[in-house]
């Protein structure tokens, strides 16, 4: 665990913003290890030091799980120069949380993302090695039928050789233009568009529902997002 500033401590344990949490710590009501405080800039060691406001201890949350309806037209990004990126979205108490996207979303795709600072958790969930399931509801164009089904079932190959793994395609309704859920195991650049351009059928809507065991949640609106409960991040580890 790395040392981190006092005043970024203190803001990350929800004590305030950094300007109130500085002014606390310039009227000495701050203690680390049992000596006041005086710097704002002091390093402090989450999980390790002991941190009083007032004489009481403040319990530091490290970690932060965040489940977002991503809208379109947003990048799953911490920074761009042009366009909004998802952290923009963040309410002003958890901006300060230095978290980032776990995996990519398209900026004209919508739906699932989970934002997070605790790396490890981003790492597990996008290792290739994991075949963590992705589902995605997408509407193309085109007739979708059983030969789509069979296709992504066997294992599509992409444009540039790439043989994807196989996934699971349920279509929901077929005509000029088509409904359905796939599922994928794996997460190459734009590979849902990929897999359905190869099948000469362009997306033309895509939301994601699903990552491993989280699913977005339907109460949200485009660009909302909420805390995971307990029971979501434990599903993840
Ligand atoms: N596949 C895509 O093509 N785009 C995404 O954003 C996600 C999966």
């Amino acid at each position: 665990v790395k040392a981190i500033r006092l005043d970024k401590w203190l803001a990350n344990a929800g004590m305030g913003t950094r300007t109130e949490v500085k002014k606390a710590i310039r009227a000495a009501r701050i203690e680390v290890n049992g000596a006041v405080a005086k710097d704002p800039g002091q390093h402090v060691v989450p999980g390790k030091d002991d941190v009083t406001w007032d004489g009481e201890s403040i319990s530091y949350q490290m970690y932060v799980y965040f489940l977002m309806y991503k809208p379109q037209g947003v990048l799953s990004a911490t920074e761009d120069l042009r366009d909004p990126v998802v952290t923009d979205l963040l309410e002003p108490e958890d901006a300060h949380f230095d978290v980032f996207p776990v995996g990519r979303l398209d900026k004209d795709a919508e739906g699932l993302l989970i934002l997070t600072n605790d790396g490890q958790l981003a790492h597990r969930l996008l290792s290739p090695k994991h075949h963590v399931p992705k589902r995605y509801l997408v509407h193309v164009e085109g007739r979708l039928g059983p030969e789509d089904v069979a296709e992504i079932t066997k294992g599509i190959t992409l444009e540039d050789g790439y043989q994807a793994l196989p996934g699971d395609l349920t279509i929901l309704e077929s005509g000029r233009t088509s409904v359905g859920e796939i599922v994928i195991y794996e997460g190459k650049y734009h590979q849902v568009k990929r897999m359905f351009g190869v099948l000469g059928k362009p997306v033309i809507f895509l939301k994601r529902l699903e990552m491993g065991p989280i699913s977005l949640d339907e109460t949200l609106q485009p660009g909302e997002y909420r805390a995971m409960t307990e029971g979501e991040i434990a599903s993840l580890k």
